[in-house]
This record gives C-alpha cells, structure tokens and sequence, in this order.
C-alpha cells in the first residue's frame, strides 16, 4: 500500500471527532505497548502533544529517540527533518514514521545539497582562513552529513555560541546553514559585528557578497524561519508600551533587532522551562514563537499572562492531524519508513556525535 493510500484513510479518518480520534489513538498504543512511542514536537497542536509520550523540541526529541530501547515504532509528530534525525539516530531494527511524509520545514528546505556543494567550492578555494561549515539542526540530513564530511558539526539554538567558539579554534571561519538569523545573532553574541558577517545568497551565481567572503569571521547562508521572521521590534515596543512590566521572550531565529529587544532569549525547550520554572503566578510573559507553543503554555498557567507576541503559524506542523496521527500508530507497521541511506546516515552520524561531545 502507498502512501496515498494512506492519505485517503486519513482524509476518511478526519469525518471523526477528535474524541473519537483520541480514543482510537489510545486504543491502538495500548495494543502496541511498550513496541510503540510518541514524539511530539513543543510546536504541535495540543491534543497531540498530550497524547504523546514524549514532547520537547527537535534536540530533546532526538535524545528521547536515541534512547527509546522499548520496541519497534518511532512515531514522530514534528516536520520532516526532525523524523529523519530520529531516523539517524535510532537502531537498526527501529523503524520511525511520520504521519504526513510532505510536512517539511520550510527553512530546512532553503539549503538544498546541490547549491550548498557550490557555495563550498567557492568558500573552501577562496584564500581566506580555514573555513568550518556548521548547520543548525533544523536542517535536512544530506547537509548534517555534508557538515561531517568536510569537518564541520551540528550545533542547536542554545549551544550555537559554544559551537562557534569550536569551529573558530579549528579554522577562522564558520560557515552557518541554514538560518541567517541565528546565525547572527551568535556572532552578535560572540561580540562580532555585521563587518564580521557575510552573506551566500543561493539565488545569486557568486552568492552576492563575492568581496567579504575570504575576510568575513562568518558566513552565513541566506535562509530563514517564515515562522520567526514575523516578529518585528514593533511588536517588542507595542508590548513596552502597554505592558511596562511584561516580559518578553524570543526564539533566536527572530531577526537580530528582536532579540536585541527582548529580555530572555532561548530554544524553544527554554522558553518552555521559563515559563514553567521562572515564571510566578500574576506575571505577565509575552512570547515571540509558535503559536501553538504560546497557547499550550497559556493553558497550562492560567494563572498568569502569557501572551503571544504576534500570531505566527507553522504551516506544515500544523499539517500533522489527528487523523494522519491516527493512521500511523494503528498502521506502523505498513507504512513506509522514514529511510537514511546509509551513506548519508554515516557522516550526519559524525556530525551529531561531534555535537554530543560538545554538549
Ligand atoms: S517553526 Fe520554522 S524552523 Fe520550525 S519547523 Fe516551522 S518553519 Fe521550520
């Protein structure tokens, strides 16, 4: 059976109330037992993040599927890459599905192998210092591999900084994929300045910044999160004005004047666990990430204000239905896998593990 057979059942599964997919959802992981586990990413909708057995960002989801020993199925309710790291990341007779295969993230997608192998025959034959290449996680596995082919790594929102500091003690250069932001906003971080930074435009033949790239600390390639970009500092001083007590937080994909602005800045983990751990009953936190985040907080402490910067959606989490969550842990065992050839699996590997040491 294909996979649009498999999208039919969902579309007829989706005629059904949530409680009724909720129930068949139970049904089917009291039959599977300890053989079947639920990712869900922070970013999905609530009633699947609590029906999941573990819920966290892409980082904590892929430690939780390295160390899922109970059985068979990995069911990740996140976007593509993050089931391909599970996929990476999990043994050899695990087989991790995803409920909607063409739930991609958009800023993964922005670096493409073949441009980003272009962009590195000009970078790496430039004249310039040794240069490292470095990707976010939210990347697709072919660049996580590409990093640790050519000596580079993998680094997450909260330990980006530390990730340059490696990279910088092993060339003088970082190249950084696929997030333009956060890329500079660890170097803003680090202390350098825009005259440090360079930019390779994939849509350009010479990436557009041909005379900065031998001189530049960091270059950073130009991709970003639809979902982050939204926030602007308009957004922070709207907050400044109305709420003079608030506080703001934001994710560092936001662009560089919104984190100046903010008073907190983390991982999507992080601005969970601040919530969660800093935060007191009768304070006000306006938060600058996905809204589905936002809202799951905002029902989990009612007792204080936790607001939402500006409504951003993530368009393909949101893809993640009940009814596709429903089919695939019923049927874990016929549909397709999320499949890493081995190759690829082998120096996304190396990547990761260099990031482990690190963290
Ligand atoms: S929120 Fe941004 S980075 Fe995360 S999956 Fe959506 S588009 Fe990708």
């Amino acid at each position: 059976m294909n996979a649009a057979y498999w999208e039919e059942e969902a579309r007829k599964l989706s005629a059904l109330s949530d409680d009724e997919l909720l129930a068949r959802i139970h049904a089917a992981k009291q039959r599977w037992g300890k053989d079947l586990c639920i990712l869900a990413h922070l970013y999905q909708r609530k009633q699947i993040g609590d029906v999941a057995d573990f819920t966290g960002d892409s980082f904590l989801l892929s430690q939780k599927a390295a160390a899922f020993d109970g059985g068979k199925y990995i069911v990740f309710a996140g976007v593509r890459f993050m089931a391909e790291s599970a996929a990476i990341l999990a043994r050899p007779e695990q087989k991790v599905v995803h409920p909607d295969p063409e739930a991609g993230c958009p800023m993964a997608d922005m670096a493409a192998l073949p441009e980003v192998e272009r962009a590195w025959d000009v970078l790496s034959r430039d004249g310039g210092p040794k240069i490292v290449p470095v990707t976010y996680m939210n990347s697709t596995a072919d660049i996580k591999a590409f990093c640790g082919k050519h000596e580079g790594t993998i680094c997450t929102s909260s330990n980006a900084d530390k990730t340059f500091r490696w990279a910088f003690e092993r060339g003088g250069r970082v190249f950084f994929l696929p997030d333009e932001h956060l890329g500079r906003n660890t170097a803003f971080k680090l202390g350098l300045t825009e005259d440090d930074l360079a930019i390779w435009d994939p849509e350009k033949d010479d990436g557009g910044d041909r005379d900065r790239y031998a001189e530049a600390k960091v270059v950073l390639w130009r991709g970003y999160c639809p979902v982050h970009k939204k926030f602007s500092l308009r957004d922070v001083e709207h907050v400044r004005k109305f709420y003079p007590a608030a506080k703001v937080l934001v994710h560092p994909e936001c662009p560089a004047d919104v984190v100046a602005a903010a008073d907190f800045v983390g991982s999507t983990e992080y601005i969970r666990r601040w919530v969660a751990e800093a935060s007191k009953p009768g304070d006000q936190i306006f938060i600058g990430t996905e809204i589905n985040l936002v809202q799951n907080l905002q029902a989990q402490y009612p007792d204080r204000l936790v607001a939402k910067l500006h409504r951003s959606l993530c368009l393909t989490m949101y893809q993640i239905t009940l009814a596709k969550l429903c089919v695939a842990v019923e049927h874990p065992d016929k549909l397709e896998k999320v499949a890493v050839d081995d190759a690829t699996k082998h120096w996304a590997r190396v990547a990761l593990d260099r990031m482990l040491e690190l963290t």
